[in-house]
């Protein structure tokens, strides 16, 4: 199965959103890691249909010569529910949306709410849902007809930090057979387990690779320093810094530059956060 996108150029008056976006995608977690505004809402929404690109083309192929709209799951940035409704009930108002011909309902909603360890919640109102368990179901939702495509948009916002990894957990078991595209702003999301990540800024795509192909071309640029405390903020208004440790008396500070910042600076290996630093000048 492969995702094609060729080309793409989307604009909003004289802003591009998108500007010649061109990837390709085979099955595994794909990382959009971008700031915000950099045009990943964008690019999901040309993905799935919802915003018609000026120029360029999305072509998805897989052995069946079916149409990519048949074979997505999306969550959307705000996902909305229906408080009212029972989470069983809402995957049953999707399954029926989608047109999608089930044998046992009952039986399929059980095993889609098992998935995203809500097995136990099906009768439970939405409205008495944690912000986890909402994005749970969204995950559901988005399961349903067993896409071979699934496009998650800024999925971990508002979740708990235990949240954060059981959601991590679970993409990263979804993306063995399928396309899953992550689009985030939290390194943290992705960098355990993208297959690539998909670097975006200004509409554009920056880079894209394994996350060893993209760190290992800052290799030579990241420093670690042991400075006094009194010295850091100096250090901040001269440097990119990626990070400071505390130490006592003493800082660790970690930052990129091109040269050998201090005598007593130590070459250290890049990470992502190190690359979101260098290509969009934040973290
Ligand atoms: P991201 O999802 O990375 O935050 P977006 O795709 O939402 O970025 O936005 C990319 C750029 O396009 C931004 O400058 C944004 O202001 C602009 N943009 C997005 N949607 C619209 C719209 N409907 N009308 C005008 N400008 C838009």
């Amino acid at each position: 199965m492969e995702l094609i996108i060729d080309n793409v150029t989307k604009k909003y008056k004289d802003k591009k959103a998108l500007d010649c976006f061109s990837v390709k995608m085979t099955a595994g977690v794909y990382g959009l890691l971008g700031p915000n505004g950099a045009g990943k809402s964008t690019l999901i929404g040309v993905i799935t249909g919802l915003v018609k690109q000026d120029s360029g083309s999305v072509t998805y192929i897989d052995g069946n010569g079916s149409p990519l709209c048949s074979r997505l799951g999306f969550l959307p940035q705000y996902q909305s529910f229906y408080k009212n409704y029972t989470a069983e009930e809402f995957l049953r108002y999707i399954i029926a949306l989608k047109g999608i011909k089930v044998g046992n309902l009952k039986s399929y909603c059980h095993t889609l709410l098992e998935t995203v360890n809500l097995a136990d919640c099906g009768k439970k109102k939405i409205g008495a849902f944690s912000g986890g368990m909402k994005q749970r179901l969204g995950i559901a939702q988005a399961l349903v007809g067993e896409p071979d495509v699934l496009i998650f948009d800024e999925p971990t916002a508002g979740l708990d930090p235990k949240e954060r990894i059981r959601f991590r957990n679970l993409i990263s078991s979804l993306g063995n057979e399928r396309i899953v595209i992550l689009a985030t702003h939290i390194v943290s999301d992705i960098a355990y387990i993208a297959k690539e990540v998909m670097l975006i800024n200004n509409g554009k795509l920056i880079d894209c690779g394994t996350q060893s192909e993209i760190t290992s071309k800052l290799t030579g640029k990241v420093w670690e320093y042991i400075s006094d405390s009194k010295s850091v903020i100096e250090i901040m208004n001269r440097y990119s810094v990626s990070n400071v440790i505390s130490e006592g008396e003493l800082c660790r500070v970690r930052l990129i530059s091109e040269q050998k910042p201090f005598e007593k600076a130590i070459g250290v290996s890049p990470n992502l956060d190190d690359v979101c630093l260098y290509s969009f000048g934040e973290i």
